[in-house]
């Protein structure tokens, strides 16, 4: 109750202008909202910010042009719901560029290996959210393929909402690419309905993406959502966001369950630019 009433006042706060500024200069997707979308997503920045922690790493000194664009995002993916303000992600800790990451595997036998991966964004199962700063504004700001250094391939990624739809998917106790459902009207008339639609249409399409990969084929989806279901949700939803035209031509069922669970349409965002 506490919370509910900080949280009303905070959103009460004017929008600083050189936050402004941030949203309207590196956060594509903003720009491609309509009004009132845009006037509640300051709200929700506003409270985001004032309620996680942000952490520099290796030196990194943490700007407000940071934490704006990255609670602009995280706010994004909920943007269309009753916002949660991820319960369990208090913190985010942010690296300069790609960062080493110890991964501990058990073996078949019982033996534990070690390995060191370089990666751009991680969730923590508990807690934290991890990111590489400058993959993470050049992604916000919408730089296209091959524009990038980290574009490895043609599709469209953003590992912030990539690691936040993580986060999502984990507010139900386990990140396995099965969101909380419930209440979703856009999907069923009651839960039992809406999993229903979810596990029909995710399996297929992951099922699809699998047999892709292995077949070789181009896919819609980058492979990487091959991985497990999981890591498909995630995917899933950095190309519904990032590339929403393409995935509802490319697979308009899933780009319809997706819809019904985020609560919006960015394939018809009212941005100039897609009205063409
Ligand atoms: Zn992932």
């Amino acid at each position: 109750m506490f919370r509910q009433l900080q949280r009303r006042a905070v959103r009460r706060r004017p929008f600083p202008d050189a936050w402004l500024a941030t949203l309207r200069s590196q956060v594509a997707a903003y720009m491609q909202l309509g009004a009132a979308q845009q006037a509640e997503l300051q709200k929700r920045i506003l409270v985001f910010i004032k309620e996680k922690t942000f952490e520099g790493c290796l030196g990194l000194e943490v700007s407000d042009t940071m934490r704006v664009v990255i609670a602009a995002q995280a706010c994004l993916l909920e943007l269309g719901r009753r916002p949660h303000y991820y319960p369990d992600g208090v913190s985010i800790f942010i690296y300069p560029s790609a960062f080493v990451s110890t991964l501990t595997e058990t073996l078949p036998g019982g033996m534990v290996a070690r390995r060191e991966v370089v990666r751009i964004g991680e969730a923590w199962r508990r807690g934290s959210v991890v990111l590489a700063w400058d993959a993470t504004l050049q992604q916000s700001c919408g730089l296209l393929p091959g524009h990038s250094v980290y574009a490895h391939n043609a599709y469209a990624h953003n590992v912030t909402l990539h690691e936040f739809a993580h986060k999502l998917d984990g507010e139900d106790g386990s990140v396995d690419g099965v969101p909380d459902l419930g209440g979703l009207d856009g999907l069923g008339p009651n839960r039992q309905a809406a999993h229903a639609t979810w596990a029909q249409v995710m399996s297929r399409a992951y099922r699809e993406l699998v047999r892709q990969v292995q077949a070789g084929e181009l896919s819609a989806l980058d492979p990487y959502g091959a991985t497990n279901p999981a890591e498909f949700f995630a995917v899933a939803t950095e190309t519904f966001f990032a590339s929403p035209l393409t995935l509802k031509h490319t697979e308009p069922d899933l780009y319809k369950v997706l819809s019904g669970f985020y609560g919006q349409d960015p394939a018809n965002w009212p941005a100039p630019e897609r009205r063409r």
